[in-house]
């Protein structure tokens, strides 16, 4: 059942045919490492705002949004007007790390937004154009800081895909990473979930920091996401982003707020640290601030630097072209108040999945904060029986009644995300499977997203899920009938 209309007038006469041999090319000559390109077989020719056209003539609403780097949708007026007058002013494109006067409107708009307790004392370093560069840089500038070498880190973070480099160019040795809880709710670690599974997650983490013979030596820093984007869109509770701020300035341990994903109003704040008013020591920034264009920055508190000239370097630190459409959107969201519209909104869309397919015994949890949403699909029937243990300090077995009881949730089903992307797709809707286990729908739509949008958005998500489950079930059906009762079916 398709909706997606061709685009009218046939401006793509033969297109079908392009389409096809563009993908047949794709396949042929690209890597087999790449990703989204797998599962969408799309070619986008056009695109404004949530929508994209195909080269085939389709039409998608587009709520992977560049991996969530398209703020203010594809194409935004604002950010088209400002690349144009960069293009039209002679302005060179390119220029290493000089200053320029784009750079320092750039400059001077990112710190208009910065939490307060950063923006009067911070410094800004522009790095190679990738989150990941970014990340690398605030990784190298916490271990200078320290003369510390070892990172804290979490479980589900992800920070980016550089290894290799630093390490085959003689200088950098190998950061250690001690792995601590990220709390969240439906695989909560301790079979708890809620602020208590939050609680002993950061106990866990205190003691590790204050026990001698923990194996774990003072880190040059800790490292964290506020939400875990491609960890499966897990927003860590506010008190417990303020427990891991409180660790580590008792410490005087660097903490580093990850909001490559989060950051620009995608949560619901400006910044997703501004949720519990923590103000971390760095903060790494990408994706939205380049206003879709390539750009990436780490800013942190003056006290901090100490490194010498060159101590990280990079020849795209100068992107002209990013910086101006940056600027045009860290003022359009703050001028708009589209932070406050994600969250609204973001959470209108989260009430209503949770009505309409929150129930469904392949939907484990739908979830997020502002405008990252996430819905992940687990096998039905596939819960653990809630069990006791033994009370701390005891060795008999303790009345049940005595005891919380252990929630497990139900396996991971990355085979239905995978289906409801496809069936998305087949809706004219673009989302992205992520997470753990791969099994988590998930939606970035651009914040400027009106509610007549989500409306449609969400019909067509939930039809989707829909039929998914409908699909489970008639395969269930089937299977009985023919092959008695199923055992645990996928
Ligand atoms: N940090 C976070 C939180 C991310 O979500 C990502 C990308 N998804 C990165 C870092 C890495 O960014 P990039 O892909 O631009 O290297």
């Amino acid at each position: 059942m398709a909706v997606t209309e061709p685009v009218a007038g046939g401006a793509y006469g033969g297109a079908h045919a392009a389409h096809e041999g563009i993908l047949r090319r794709q396949s042929a000559r690209e890597s087999a490492a790449r990703t989204y390109a797998r599962a969408l077989p799309i070619v986008p020719v056009r695109a404004r705002g949530l929508t994209i056209e195909g080269a085939d003539g389709r039409r998608y609403l587009d709520c992977l949004s560049g991996a969530g780097t398209l703020a203010l949708g594809h194409n935004h007026p604002v950010v088209l007007e400002a690349i144009r007058r960069v293009l039209d002013s002679g302005a060179p494109l390119s220029v290493l790390d000089f200053a320029t006067p784009v750079k320092d409107a750039f400059i001077t708009e990112l710190f208009r937004t910065l939490p307060p307790g950063l923006a009067d004392r911070a410094r800004v370093q522009f790095c190679g154009p990738a989150g990941t560069d970014a990340v690398e840089a605030a990784l190298k500038l916490v271990r200078a800081a320290s003369g510390r070498t070892g990172v804290l880190a979490f479980t589900g973070a992800y920070h980016g895909l550089t290894a290799g480099a630093p390490a085959a160019s003689g200088g950098a040795g190998d950061v250690r990473v001690a792995r601590l809880p990220y709390p969240q709710d439906y695989r909560c670690p301790f079979g708890i979930g809620g602020p208590r599974g939050a609680e002993l997650a950061a106990r866990f983490t205190e003691s590790l920091l204050d026990d001698p013979k923990s194996g774990v030596p003072l880190p040059a820093g800790m490292i964290l996401e506020p939400v875990q984007g491609e960890g499966g869109v897990i927003p860590a509770p506010d008190d417990w982003l303020r427990r891991m701020r409180q660790l580590t300035a008792e410490r005087s341990i660097p903490l580093i707020a990850d909001e490559v994903q989060t950051g620009v109003g995608r949560t619901g704040a400006f910044w997703a640290v501004d949720h519990s008013g923590i103000t971390p020591d760095v903060m790494v920034l990408s994706k939205a601030i380049g206003g879709s264009l390539p750009l990436a920055v780490i800013v942190y508190r003056d006290h901090l630097d100490v490194r010498q000239p060159g101590a990280h370097a990079g020849t795209f630190r100068g992107n002209q072209l990013a910086m101006a459409a940056g600027t045009a959107t860290l003022t359009y969201v703050r001028e708009n108040g589209l932070a406050a519209r994600a969250a609204d909104l973001g959470s209108r869309m989260l009430s209503r999945l949770r009505e309409s397919i929150g129930g469904l015994p392949c939907v484990g949890e739908v979830r997020g904060r502002g405008l990252m949403i996430g819905i992940e699909l687990v096998e039905p029937g596939t819960d653990g029986a809630a069990s006791g243990g033994v009370p701390a300090g005891g060795d008999h077995p303790a009345d049940p009644g005595d005891l919380e009881p252990i929630r497990i949730p139900r396996q991971a089903a990355p085979q239905f995300a995978a289906a409801v992307q496809r069936e998305c797709l087949k809706r004219g809707l673009i989302v992205e499977p992520g997470g753990r286990h791969a099994a988590v729908v998930r939606l970035l739509p651009p914040l400027t997203l009106s509610d007549e949008q989500a409306t449609a958005v969400l019909d067509r998500l939930t039809d989707a899920v829909a039929a998914v489950a409908r699909d489970h079930l008639d395969h269930r059906t089937h299977h009985r009938r023919h092959h008695g009762p199923a055992q645990r079916t996928g």
